[in-house]
């Protein structure tokens, strides 16, 4: 079964078409400036170079259009016909309290995640674009939907529940959701894989830490506590989003600097994290680079960035009454050796030691904790694409 992956961001796509029989990758691409001028699609066939077609694309439906073209192209396509794309898994931020798992997209489907909206303005829409568009060009290949909420819709109440009236729960659904579900889910079982366990026997504490990040609690297969909340602002510092802060300082700096909703959603969501602290870059390399040049600040975002990440794990290992093991994953988790070694450090109290040579590691799957530490330690790369296609083989076998 060929399975086509699609992620429709506000203004681009990522997509990834693959082998199911043998989980091997045919083509994969990227479409950047939808509804912008310069519109541009870059194709890669599996072991050709890139190609880069430039064609305005007013919407999401001509960006697919698009992609559909490059995928059955003469030259660089992957497939003869698109008869040859068996079923299509799509990336959907946000299933509220609906499902606890991926579906069928059904006309009832579509409407739970229109309702979804609200809670996930920026994402929603363009993912319901990207479900119709494969709907109106290839109208007989089933869709099926992967969610970032999913996996954490097992936290038990007291773990989703925020300490504001009951009320705004049951009238807005104001709750903990957490995202990265999809990723956590794919990390926590090669981590049970490369350990030879049932994840049913484990605990795990998952670090995605990219330039969104959050850590999961993963009790015996189930997420049990996350970071991320009713948004995916809350929780550890990020490349531009502040994480954890005194929601006083919100009303407080409304005041002083005049800042109206959208003007305070923009500081927190696009200024704040690393790139607030630092002043430098929000990406984690501008960051390391100007903190080993003696840049004061740059060095303190990458302390308290490293900090939150290890209140959050020790915190997670209470709750779960011990870890057997910590992964790191996402592009810092999965290449910054000084990050990892940084947020290790004062966790040997709880039995968890990594090795400076095993973590001389990056991208590539590893266990990184030295001989004597009774943690796990593992670095994973993530692929939350083949998580989404191996759903949709699943439920498209089981129609
Ligand atoms: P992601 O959102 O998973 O694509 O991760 C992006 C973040 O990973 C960026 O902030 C990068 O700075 C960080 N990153 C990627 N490679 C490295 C590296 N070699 N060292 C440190 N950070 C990295």
């Amino acid at each position: 079964m060929n399975v086509l992956v699609i992620n429709c961001g506000s203004s681009s796509l990522k997509y990834q078409l693959m082998n199911m029989q043998e989980e091997t990758l045919l083509a994969k691409g990227l479409v950047e400036r939808i509804g912008i001028e310069g519109s541009v699609l870059k194709h890669e066939k599996e072991g050709r170079e890139k190609e880069v077609i430039l064609v305005p694309m007013k919407n999401h439906k001509d960006a697919l259009n698009e992609v559909l073209k490059a995928l059955v192209d003469e030259n660089y396509g992957a497939v003869k016909s698109l008869d040859e794309i068996d079923a299509v898994g799509h990336r959907v931020v946000h299933a509220g309290e609906k499902y606890s798992g991926s579906v069928l997209i059904t006309e009832d489907v579509k409407a739970a995640l229109e309702e979804c909206i609200d809670l996930a303005p920026l994402h929603n829409p363009p993912n319901i674009m990207g479900i119709e568009a494969i709907q109106e060009l290839i109208p007989s290949v089933p869709n099926v939907g992967v969610f970032d909420t999913a996996f954490h819709q097992t936290m038990p109440p007291q773990a989703y529940i925020y300490p504001i009236p009951y009320e705004y729960y049951e009238k807005y659904k104001v709750r903990r959701y957490g995202f990265h579900g999809t990723s956590h889910r794919y990390v926590a079982e090669r981590a049970a894989d490369m350990m030879g366990k049932p994840i049913s026997e484990l605990k795990l504490i998952s670090c995605h830490l990219g330039n969104g990040a959050s850590v999961t609690a993963i009790k015996n297969g189930i997420s049990v506590a996350t970071s991320m909340g009713f948004t995916p602002l809350e929780g550890l510092i990020m490349g531009t989003r502040c994480g954890d802060i005194d929601p006083a300082i919100i009303t407080f700096l409304m005041e002083k600097e005049n800042l109206d909703i959208e003007g305070i959603n923009n500081v927190l969501n696009k200024k704040s994290g690393v790139l607030g602290i630092s002043g430098v870059s929000s990406d984690f390399r501008d960051i390391e680079n100007a903190a080993k040049d003696g840049n004061k600040r740059a060095a303190l975002a990458l302390e308290t960035f490293d900090d939150r990440v290890r209140q959050y794990i020790a915190a997670y290992a209470a709750e779960m009454g011990g870890v057997d093991a910590v992964i790191f994953t996402a592009g810092l988790g999965e290449n910054s050796i000084s990050n990892r070694a940084d947020i290790c450090k004062n966790l040997e109290f709880m039995g968890l030691k990594v090795s400076d040579e095993r973590n001389n590691v990056r991208g590539k799957e590893a266990f990184i904790n030295s001989d004597d530490s009774k943690v796990k330690v593992l670095v994973i790369p993530t692929n939350e694409e083949l998580m989404i296609a191996r759903d949709t083989v699943e439920i498209v076998n089981s129609l």
